[in-house]
């Protein structure tokens, strides 16, 4: 039987590799709601394409996907706008599985959306998860919501896990023979850069992977290893496991995705091509396999592969991130907006590279922890934090 998908941020990167998987699939898959936030003549392409029932975009570009709909003769779309229209896609009963591809917290409240309603849920955007945690996990458990990671280390962790690792006891120990997550790291487009060549790099550098090519936000995060430091939150989370049980280790070639270690000396890695298209097809097919476009592993030609320590010094944000998750609460959250703003203003060139963590140490230290509780006290933290965030931007602009 063919299942209907819903892709929240269809316009970006993880979404352009979804719609390539469905593509090839056409019979197992199709295309039932798809959101975008800007770029809209993309969007309007991807509906002609894949004739979607609901497309939801802001209301300010309402008027425009309209008129670009009409000139393509398409009058059978229904058009939603702004988080009510996410959220109603998401939950959408027609919907069987949802993408949740929106960058950053943005992305929360569709994907919990998604989550409640019971749908398989193909988690990319790791924001949501790291802000809720265990609200989005107990929601997932309570109406048996399957949460798929897309992320292609927690891909490649679930890959290597014993196959029920996730419906036994989460009480944040390794269970099942498992000692510890090895999380690997490509180290970024600045791997080997001294403090004084990171303080001079600009955005379009920092935008430059030299191993997978995504949307800006996650690039600078990459190069500032934060997403690391997102990635390690996450798999606390996703795999119920304490951080001190997750070793990140450099592995500058990205070949191999990520590690399990065992108590009996084994250690599992799952390894491929860089490609999204690996981890979104296996989370839309899981517990079965589908075909991608993308080419097998060819071990002569990636003869080498190198592992090393990450440097915590030129690189601060994995200690915060790490500290954020061993303090827990509101920590994640507060790190996570503090961040989303710092990226926004280095993207906009009001900040250096080097004061994204300082800002995100920064409001850390100011905003104070407590007990995330509910997804309100989870966005109001979120929305001080923002605050702070922005007005130490400001303190640091008029200085320089
Ligand atoms: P992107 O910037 O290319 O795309 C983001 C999508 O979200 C776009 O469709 C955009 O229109 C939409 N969007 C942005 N702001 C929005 C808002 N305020 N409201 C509604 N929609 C909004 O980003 P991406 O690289 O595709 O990443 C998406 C998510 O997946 C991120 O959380 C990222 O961390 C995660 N992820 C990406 C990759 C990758 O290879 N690109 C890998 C792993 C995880
Ligand atoms: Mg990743």
């Amino acid at each position: 039987m063919s299942q209907s998908v819903c892709i929240l941020g269809v316009t970006g990167s993880i979404g352009c590799s979804t719609l390539k998987v469905l593509e090839q699939h056409p019979d197992q898959y199709s295309v039932f709601a798809i959101t975008g936030y800007s770029r809209i003549k993309e969007l309007s392409e991807i509906c002609k394409q894949f004739r979607p029932k609901c497309v939801v975009v802001p209301s300010a570009k309402m008027d425009e996907l309209q008129q670009l709909l009409k000139l393509q003769n398409i009058a059978d779309i229904e058009i939603l706008t702004d988080e009510a229209g996410l959220i109603a896609v998401a939950q959408h009963p027609e919907v069987d599985v949802v993408m949740a591809a929106i960058v950053g917290a943005a992305g929360l409240l569709p994907t919990l959306a998604a989550v409640k309603a019971g749908k398989r849920v193909l988690l990319a955007n790791k924001e949501a998860l790291v802000m809720s945690g265990d609200i989005m996990l107990q929601a997932a458990q309570d109406n048996n919501a399957l949460l798929l990671p897309v992320d292609s280390e927690h891909n490649a962790i679930f890959q290597c896990l014993p196959q029920n690792y996730l419906q036994t006891e989460r009480n944040g120990e390794p269970k099942q023979g498992v000692k510890q997550i090895l999380l690997t790291a490509s180290g970024g487009p600045f791997l080997n850069h001294s403090i004084e060549q990171l303080r001079k790099v600009t955005p379009a550098q920092a935008c430059k992977h030299p191993n997978w090519s995504m949307g800006r936000k996650i690039s600078v995060d990459s190069a500032t290893l934060m997403n690391k430091g997102l990635e390690l939150i996450e798999a606390c989370h996703l795999f119920s496991i304490k951080e001190q049980f997750v070793t990140v280790v450099v592995h500058p070639q990205s070949i191999i995705h990520s590690m399990v270690q065992y108590v009996d000396g084994s250690t599992l890695a799952q390894m491929g091509n860089p490609d999204m298209c690996t981890p979104i097809a296996h989370a839309l097919a899981w517990p079965e396999r589908i075909q991608t476009h993308v080419p097998p592993l060819d071990l002569f030609v990636h003869s080498q592969l190198d592992f090393q320590e990450p440097d915590i010094i030129r690189f601060p944000s994995l200690r915060l991130a790490r500290d954020a998750m061993k303090e827990g609460g509101l920590a994640p959250a507060i790190l996570n907006a503090a961040n989303e703003v710092a990226v926004a203003s280095f993207l906009q060139q009001q900040i250096s590279f080097l004061e994204i963590p300082q800002v995100v140490e920064h409001v850390l230290n100011y905003v104070q922890n407590g007990l995330a509780d509910s997804i309100e006290t989870i966005l109001q933290t979120d929305e001080l934090a923002r605050q702070v965030a922005s007005q130490r931007i400001t303190q640091l602009e008029s200085r320089s």
